[in-house]
C-alpha cells in the first residue's frame, strides 16, 4: 500500500475564495494522520469525500489560527458521532490547555480519550511509533513555538527466500522470527545467518511537513533524503524581506531547502492571499528544484514504490 497525501487546504493566515487554511491527511499503512487543522477542515473533509472516522492522529504545528481553528469543531463532531477510539493529538503544550477549556466550558462529555503529546520547539523529538509509522517533530523558526513533523513508515519485514527455507527444511513456525531478522539454528547446531534466508524489504518511505518557518538551513538535517517534503512558500522572492519579517519563506527558499536535503519531491503551500494565480510560485520553485508541485486543495499525492510521486486531482 502506497502512502497518500490529501491536501485539504493551503492558504496562509486568511482563507480566500479558492483556498482554505492549512490541513492535510496522510494515509500511511493502516493509519490516517491529519496534519494541521485550519478553520473549515471538517467541511473540506466532506467536500473531498474523506471520513473523519479512522483519523486517530492529529498533528498541530503551531497555534496560529490558520493551523488549528478547525480542531475543536472536528473533535465536537467526532463526539456527536459517537466516537469511542482514542484520539492522539500532537502539538504545542498550550494546545492541551486550550482544548481542556473549550471542552469544559462547552459542557462537552467525550466518550473517547484524548491522548496528548507535547512537541518541543527547541530540539528534534521522537513522538511515537506504531505498526504503520514512526513520528518525530523538529523545530522550525517562526514567531511562536512551531515544529515540523517527519513521518516514516515503520520497519518492514524481510522477504523469505522460499527455496532456501525449503532446502533447509525450516518449520513454518519460525518464519515470523526470520522475517524480523533472526537467525535460525539447524538441528545439528549450525547457525544459518538471516541474510542467507531473506532479502531486504522495500525501503521505508517518508514524508516531512515544514509548516510556517523563516528560511532556515538547519531544517535540512531533519528532513535529509525524505521522499516528499512539504515546505511553506508564503511569498515569492520579490517579497523576500517581507517573508523574513514575518518569519515566512519564499518559493525559491522552499526549493533551496528541498535541494539541500536531496528530497525526492517538493510540495509548496501556505500561499499568501495576495496571489490569485499560483503558477508563478511554482515556476520560481521549479527553477531551483524541478520536482515541485503545488499543494492545492483537492490534490492527492501518492508515494509509489519507485519513490516517484504520482499526482492526481
Ligand atoms: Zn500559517
Ligand atoms: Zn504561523
Amino acid at each position: 500500500l502506497n502512502p497518500e497525501i490529501y491536501i485539504l487546504g493551503s492558504s496562509s493566515a486568511t482563507p480566500t475564495r479558492e483556498r482554505h487554511p492549512s490541513s492535510q491527511i496522510l494515509k500511511i499503512g493502516s493509519e490516517k494522520i491529519m496534519i494541521d487543522c485550519g478553520e473549515g477542515t471538517q467541511s473540506q473533509l466532506i467536500k473531498y469525500g474523506l471520513r473523519h472516522t479512522g483519523i486517530d492522529y492529529i498533528c498541530i504545528s503551531h497555534l496560529h489560527g490558520d493551523h488549528y481553528f478547525g480542531l475543536i469543531g472536528l473533535i465536537s463532531t467526532m463526539s456527536l458521532m459517537g466516537r469511542k477510539e482514542t484520539l492522539h493529538i500532537i502539538g504545542p503544550p498550550q494546545l492541551k490547555h486550550i482544548l481542556d477549556l473549550q471542552i469544559m466550558h462547552g459542557g462537552m462529555t467525550l466518550k473517547f480519550e484524548i491522548r496528548f503529546y507535547p512537541t518541543n520547539p527547541a530540539r528534534q523529538e521522537f513522538i511515537l511509533r506504531n505498526q504503520s509509522f514512526e513520528l518525530t517533530s523538529f523545530p522550525l523558526k517562526h514567531r511562536i513555538h512551531c515544529t515540523g513533523f517527519l513521518v516514516r513508515e515503520s520497519k518492514k519485514e524481510r522477504h523469505l527466500n522460499m527455496e532456501v527455507m525449503q532446502a533447509l527444511e525450516i518449520p513454518v513456525s519460525y518464519f515470523k522470527a526470520i522475517k524480523k531478522g533472526e537467525n535460525y539454528t539447524l538441528p545439528d547446531g549450525e547457525e544459518v545467518p538471516n541474510e542467507r534466508m531473506t532479502t531486504d524489504p522495500e525501503p521505508c518511505r517518508s514524508y516531512a511537513y515544514c509548516s510556517d518557518t523563516i528560511f532556515d538551513p538547519e531544517i535540512v538535517e531533519y528532513v535529509q533524503g525524505v521522499n516528499i517534503l512539504y515546505h511553506e512558500s508564503t511569498y515569492m522572492k520579490n517579497n523576500e524581506e517581507r517573508a523574513s519579517l514575518y518569519f515566512h519563506s519564499t518559493a525559491e527558499q522552499a526549493a533551496t531547502i528541498a535541494k539541500m536535503a536531496k528530497a525526492g519531491h517538493l510540495l509548496i503551500g501556505h500561499f499568501s492571499s495576495r496571489y490569485d494565480h499560483l503558477a508563478p510560485l511554482l515556476e520560481e520553485a521549479r527553477e531551483v528544484f524541478p520536482n515541485t508541485d503545488l499543494a492545492e486543495e483537492g490534490e492527492k499525492f501518492v508515494m509509489s514504490t519507485a519513490s516517484q510521486v504520482l499526482v492526481h486531482s
